[in-house]
């Protein structure tokens, strides 16, 4: 813990760490000091964890890194982070990140942007920035992030980290705070796969506050990590052709894919017609959950109360005008209308009908096949301030980590190299739900 506490001090212009709870995570540490004497330590015993900042943890603040919810304190602690505490993991802090998860760059948030360590002038990747530059840069071991739209994977992929979105309903969403919640996942950054393993069996399985977790019982990923072989792969053309995808992305996927192949494995070649349509369908679909989701910030209940109000009705006005930031607001202003009495079954019940055929698609293909791999993203690391202007191109940022979120399905991002600037490459393993096992230990082999 002294370890990191003192990286986090060496290495806080980062801006990764918004609050470090160092008092009670020395205490802590003495007690699993203790219990490792005794021999009761957990699985998880000394693990030092930061968590981002859209878990409750009681007594603590919790802001989404938005001006809303300033300082607001968690009334109870997120399911995720019990089970961590009750594995003697030991949580260090609480992570920056894009605004109720909203972002692709961690440059929307209350609390200043996040930067990526291996080169300050660029991006960490978003939502979950926080959550990744903390374990790039030795600040703590792992790390839980969440992952709606490729809020884990993007980061992962951008600071060269091992990242997994799970199964949706696979870990209990009790006290993450909402963005879309029919896509909205906790998932793990870690520098390996062994760690991640560990800490995803502990988090996931059944809880009685969340009415739609799965009640299927959790394998131990950590002892699965032998890859049954060999694998069928498939690999999307359209992703693999995009003009989107920079070309040393594509050059370092293609040398996974011929090497999986002399390796034995079989690899072969699909056609996705419907990749056009994933990123419209995720978009119009979390903006309406969004919408929805964030009505309960009216300045009565949580947090950020404007001082400028005159009236009830401005006090609401106001509160929202101040409180939400520009990319929270055009969401909300997005999801509004696509669920607006004219436009709703032009947009939102179009996108359910495309959501359920992007789902049968990659699940039918993944009974076929055991993994379908791609690049995690388009491109590496962005320079700060590259797309704010434009949010249509910080959507495209996320071209293929939606398909998995639309789909629900697991998917991990690894370490695939670096460009020629040395950026860190991610390649992109997604397998049918609740294959987590398999995808780690394919993941294992690929490293
Ligand atoms: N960049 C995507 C978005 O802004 C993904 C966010 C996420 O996964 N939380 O919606």
């Amino acid at each position: 813990v002294n370890y990191y506490l003192n990286n986090i001090k060496t290495k806080a212009h980062l801006n990764a760490f918004v609050e470090v709870y160092e008092q009670s995570a020395l205490e802590q540490a003495e007690k699993v000091d203790q219990k490792l004497a005794e021999g009761t330590a957990g699985k998880l015993a000394g693990m030092v964890i930061g968590i981002k900042d859209v878990l409750c943890y009681t007594d603590h603040e919790v802001n989404a890194s938005s001006k809303i919810l300033e300082n607001f304190q968690s009334q109870f602690t997120c399911t995720a982070v019990q089970k961590l505490i009750d594995e003697d993991a030991i949580i260090i802090g609480r992570l920056n990140c894009d605004e109720f998860g909203m972002g692709s760059s961690n440059e929307n948030t209350v609390h200043g942007k996040v930067l990526n360590a291996i080169d300050e002038e660029r991006v960490p990747g978003g939502s979950s920035g926080g959550s990744a530059v903390a374990v790039q840069a030795n600040l703590c071991t792992t790390s839980l992030g969440t992952d709606t739209g490729g809020s884990v994977r993007q980061p992962a992929a951008f600071t060269g980290l091992v990242g997994i979105k799970p199964t949706y309903s696979r870990v209990s969403r009790f006290g993450l705070i909402a963005y879309a919640s029919s896509f909205d996942t906790i998932g793990v950054f870690s520098q390996n796969v062994e760690d991640n393993a560990l800490v995803l069996e502990v988090i996931a399985g059944p809880d009685d506050n969340d009415s739609t977790v799965s009640q299927k019982s959790v394998p131990s990923y950590s002892e699965m990590l032998d890859l049954e072989k060999p694998v069928k792969v498939a690999y999307l053309k359209e992703t693999i052709e995009s003009d989107a995808l920079q070309p040393e992305i594509k050059a370092h996927t293609l040398d996974v894919l011929n090497q999986l192949k002399e390796e034995g494995h079989q690899v072969e070649e699909v056609d996705f017609p419907l990749l056009d349509y994933v990123l419209p369908t995720y978009y119009i679909l979390t903006t309406a959950e969004a919408s929805s989701n964030l009505s309960r910030f009216d300045g009565v209940k949580y947090g950020y109360r404007t001082p400028n109000a005159h009236n009830l009705e401005s006090m609401y006005k106001l509160t929202r005008s101040e409180g939400f930031g520009e990319e929270v607001k055009r969401r909300i202003m997005l999801g509004t209308f696509v669920l607006s009495a004219s436009y709703y079954d032009a947009y939102f019940t179009k996108a359910q009908k495309v959501r359920r055929l992007i789902k049968e698609f990659t699940e039918d293909l993944l009974d076929k096949y055991d993994y379908i791999v791609m690049p995690t993203t388009p491109s590496t690391a962005f320079k700060f301030g590259e797309h704010s202007d434009d949010p249509v191109a910080m959507y495209l940022e996320d071209l293929f980590t939606v398909q998995a979120s639309v789909s629900g399905v697991p998917a991990i991002s690894i370490p695939n190299g670096t460009d020629e600037k040395g950026l860190p490459i991610g390649l992109q393993i997604i397998a049918n739900s609740f294959k987590e096992g398999e995808l780690y230990a394919f993941a294992k082999y690929l490293i």
